[in-house]
C-alpha cells in the first residue's frame, strides 16, 4: 500500500533539509527521499562553505545577510539538537571585497548601505596589515597563465577593499545539513535514503506522489525538487514543470584548487575569506593550512556544462569524476600567486570537483511550478549555500501559502525576514521571470 504524507522533499542538501525542518515545525508530515546515502553528501559536500554578503542586487545582499544570523545562532537555530557526528561551526574570518574592476564594488556598497550590513572601508595599509602576504598591485585584466602577457608588470595598485567583519566559512558542509536534519527529525520529518526519484507522478490536474526506482509509489499533495545539479532532470519527470519555467537551470563543472599556504604565514587562524575579481578568484583558509581557491568564472575560462548523471557516475552513483584539470588548476594557483607571491604552489594539483546547478542568471528559483502542489528550490548557480537555512523558512512560507490558497503568480508572497525585519519580493526568484539584467552572471550572484 503507498505511503501518504503531507510533503515530499526531493534532495537531502543543505537546502532540501532546511525545507523539511521548517515545514516540520509548521507541522507538515515530511519525507525527503535522497539517491546518495545520507544527508548533504551531494554537490553541498564539496561546497566551499562561503558566507559573505556581496551579491548584485539589493534582494541578493538583503537575503544574504539575513543567512548570517542563522549561522552565527548555529545551535538555536538547530533547537540545541543533539548530532551523533557533533555540529558544523562557522568560522568568522571576516570577509575582504577587495574593489576592483573584476567586481561592481560600488553597487555592492551602495546596497550594504541600503540593507544595514556591517562593514568598513580599508585602504592598501590596513589590508596589508590584515593580510601581509597579499601583493596589491592591479593584475586586471584577468588572464589565463597560457597568455604571454599574464606575467607582464603590473602598472597600478588596487584601490582598496571592503571589510565586512561577519563574514566567514562553515567547517563542513556536508556535516550542517545533517545538523539540520537531525534537528528536523525532532519535530517528525522523515527522511529516506539510497532512494532515487525516477517519475513524478500526477493526477487531476496536480502533483500525486512519487515513484522510486524499485518501483515504490509515495503519495503526497506536495512535492518539491531541491535535487540541486539534477534539478532539470526533476523538473523534466513533472508534466509540464520544465516548459512553464521561463528561466531554466543546467549543471555546470567547477574545480577548487587547495594549496599550501606560505610556511610562514599562519592563513590557516590568521587569514580572511577573499573576493578578488582582480585575478577572478576567490579564497578562503582550509584546513591543514592551505589556501582554498576558486574561480569567478572569468570570460577568458572554457565553461563545462554536464549531464549530472554522466559526473556522478561509478562507486554506484555515488562517486564523483574528481580529477582536476592540470590546467584549471594552474589557471587557479598561478592568478593567486601573482596577489601571494610567496605561495608554494606543489606539482600534484590537490582539490575537489562538482557541479553548480545554474540557472540562466546565475540567481536561483525557489517558486511553485505550473503543476499545483510542485514546488522548486532550484538554480542555487554556486552561491546559495550561505542562503540555505533562509530558502527553507521561505519555502515553508510559500508553500503554506500557495497550498492555503495564495495565486503566487499573480501576487507573489512577500517574505518576512525574521532578523533583518524586512520584506523580500519573492518575485525575484520566480520562474517566470526576465532574465535579471543585473546579475553578475557569474558565482557571486
Ligand atoms: C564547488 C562548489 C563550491 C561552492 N561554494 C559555495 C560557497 O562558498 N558559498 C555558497 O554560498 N555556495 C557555494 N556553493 C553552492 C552551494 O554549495 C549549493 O548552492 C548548495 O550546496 C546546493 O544545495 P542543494 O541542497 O540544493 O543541492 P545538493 O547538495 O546537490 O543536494 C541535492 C540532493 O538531491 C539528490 N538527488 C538528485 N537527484 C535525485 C533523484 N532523482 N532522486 C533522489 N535524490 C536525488 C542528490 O543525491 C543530492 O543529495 C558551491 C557549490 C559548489 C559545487
Amino acid at each position: 500500500m503507498a505511503e501518504k504524507y503531507d510533503a515530499i522533499i526531493i534532495g537531502a542538501g543543505v537546502i532540501g533539509a532546511p525545507i523539511a525542518y521548517e515545514l516540520a515545525k509548521q507541522g507538515y508530515k515530511t519525507l525527503t527521499v535522497d539517491k546518495l546515502s545520507d544527508a548533504g553528501l551531494g554537490s553541498t559536500a564539496a561546497s566551499c562553505a562561503i558566507i559573505r554578503a556581496h551579491y548584485s542586487t539589493e534582494d541578493g545582499v538583503a537575503f544574504a545577510y539575513e543567512g548570517f544570523h542563522y549561522w552565527m545562532d548555529w545551535e538555536n537555530y538547530l533547537g540545541r539538537v543533539k548530532d551523533e557526528k557533533g555540529l558544523a561551526k562557522f568560522m568568522q574570518t571576516g570577509s575582504i571585497l577587495l574593489k576592483s574592476q573584476g567586481h561592481d564594488w560600488r553597487k555592492v556598497q551602495k546596497h550594504y548601505d541600503a540593507v544595514g550590513v556591517q562593514y568598513e572601508e580599508w585602504d592598501l595599509d590596513q589590508i596589508k596589515a590584515a593580510a601581509p602576504v597579499y601583493e596589491l598591485d592591479e593584475f586586471w585584466p584577468v588572464r589565463r597563465p597560457e597568455d604571454p602577457s599574464f606575467f607582464d608588470d603590473p602598472a597600478k595598485k588596487l584601490e582598496g577593499a571592503l571589510f565586512c567583519p561577519e563574514g566567514g566559512y562553515m567547517s563542513d558542509p556536508a556535516l550542517s545539513a545533517h545538523n539540520i536534519m537531525r534537528a528536523a527529525e525532532v519535530h517528525g520529518a522523515k527522511f529516506m535514503f539510497n532512494a532515487e526519484v525516477v517519475d513524478v507522478r500526477a493526477a487531476d490536474g496536480r502533483v500525486a506522489g512519487i515513484t522510486l526506482k524499485d518501483g515504490t509509489q509515495i503519495d503526497a499533495p506536495v512535492v518539491v525538487n531541491v535535487a540541486g545539479p539534477h534539478s532539470y532532470k526533476i523538473n523534466q519527470m513533472a508534466p509540464g514543470v520544465w516548459e512553464g519555467c521561463n528561466i531554466k537551470t543546467k549543471a555546470l563543472r567547477h574545480e577548487v584548487m587547495h594549496c599550501p599556504s606560505p610556511e610562514d604565514y599562519d592563513y590557516y587562524n590568521k587569514g580572511y575569506h577573499t573576493s578578488d575579481g582582480d585575478i577572478g578568484c576567490y579564497y578562503r583558509p582550509e584546513l591543514g593550512n592551505q589556501f582554498l581557491i576558486g574561480s569567478e568564472d572569468p570570460d577568458c575560462d572554457p565553461q563545462e556544462w554536464v549531464d549530472p548523471d554522466e559526473f556522478y557516475a561509478g562507486q554506484g552513483g555515488t562517486g564523483r569524476d574528481n580529477q582536476l584539470t592540470e590546467a584549471q588548476w594552474k589557471a587557479q594557483c598561478y592568478r593567486l600567486a601573482r596577489r601571494v607571491p610567496s605561495l608554494p604552489i606543489p606539482n600534484q594539483p590537490r582539490g575537489v570537483v562538482d557541479l553548480y546547478d545554474c540557472s540562466d542568471d546565475w540567481i536561483p528559483i525557489y517558486d511553485k511550478s505550473d503543476l499545483p502542489g510542485f514546488y522548486m528550490a532550484i538554480g542555487s548557480s554556486g552561491n546559495q549555500y550561505k542562503n540555505a537555512p533562509v530558502a527553507g523558512a521561505m519555502m515553508a512560507q510559500l508553500i503554506d501559502a500557495c497550498e492555503k490558497g495564495l495565486d503566487h503568480d499573480a501576487q507573489p508572497l512577500q517574505f518576512k525576514m525574521k532578523y533583518l525585519k524586512r520584506s523580500l519580493d519573492m518575485g525575484f526568484f520566480s520562474r517566470k521571470r526576465e532574465i535579471n539584467t543585473d546579475s553578475s552572471f557569474s558565482v557571486n550572484g
